[in-house]
């Protein structure tokens, strides 16, 4: 730093000081944009189970990918569970990160997710397989393995045969209940946004309208929006 100890007598503004900085980040801009990976109709994927301690439902997080020349290539995230009270950021992040791994610079990705930090200071993951910050960071955590796996992989059903026939991955029973919970939150959220709003107190979709006002079906919340005032 510099002391000024005399008057200051004129001042001009230094060309280009002040010009905004770019809000892209440098790994994005500096890399040539690929074209846009079109979705063929039918993809391969993986899908992760998380369940931090203490939530009530679990979230079903699947990465699907695609084969190109340059290898394969991530192409879209979804997160499914039948938790409704993060459906609104759930499909910010899902539809972000899809629309990243099309345009196919996605290798920061990872580490945003994994530099997420939750308020009450993350937890251990189920089965005592190490400790992540936040959901985000645990869900980062899945991309990574993802990618890993898919990037030694030369098909799709490559990729399958391989995880079938890993025992700690051979529990069908799991596949097929994390299927089916899938459909049931993607029936949960459908109907959800039909039929009924998001209660402003409780957060579930159960809100129903009655006489004029929505009211909570919801017996331990019971919220109305005609008390609202
Ligand atoms: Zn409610």
């Amino acid at each position: 730093m510099k002391a000024i100890n005399r008057k200051i007598l004129t001042a001009e503004v230094v060309k280009g000081a002040l010009e905004p900085k770019p809000l892209v980040a440098e790994s994005m801009a500096s890399k040539p944009r690929m074209s846009l990976l079109k979705r063929p109709s039918k993809v391969y994927g993986m899908t992760y189970k998380i369940k931090p301690p203490g939530a009530d439902h679990a979230m079903y997080v699947t990465f699907n990918y695609m084969s190109t020349s340059e290898g394969n290539k991530p192409i879209e995230m979804f997160i499914n569970s039948k938790d409704p009270s993060h459906l609104q950021w759930i499909m910010t992040v899902t539809r972000l990160v899809s629309a990243i791994f099309r345009n196919g610079n996605y290798d920061f990705v990872v580490e945003e997710l994994n530099a997420v930090f939750a308020a009450d200071g993350g937890y251990w993951k189920e089965g005592g397989n190490g400790r992540v910050n936040s959901t985000m960071h645990h869900i980062g955590q899945c991309l990574e393995e993802f990618l890993d796996e898919i990037s030694s992989a030369t098909t799709g059903e490559q990729v399958l045969q391989e995880i079938s026939s890993a025992p700690e991955n051979g529990d069908l029973a799991d596949v097929a209940e994390a299927a089916i919970q899938a459909h049931v939150a993607e029936a949960t959220a459908l109907q959800a946004v039909t039929s009924k709003r998001q209660c402003p107190k409780c957060n579930y979709y159960s809100m129903i309208s009655k006489g004029g006002c929505w009211e909570c079906e919801r017996e331990k919340c019971g919220h109305s929006s005609c008390e609202d005032s």
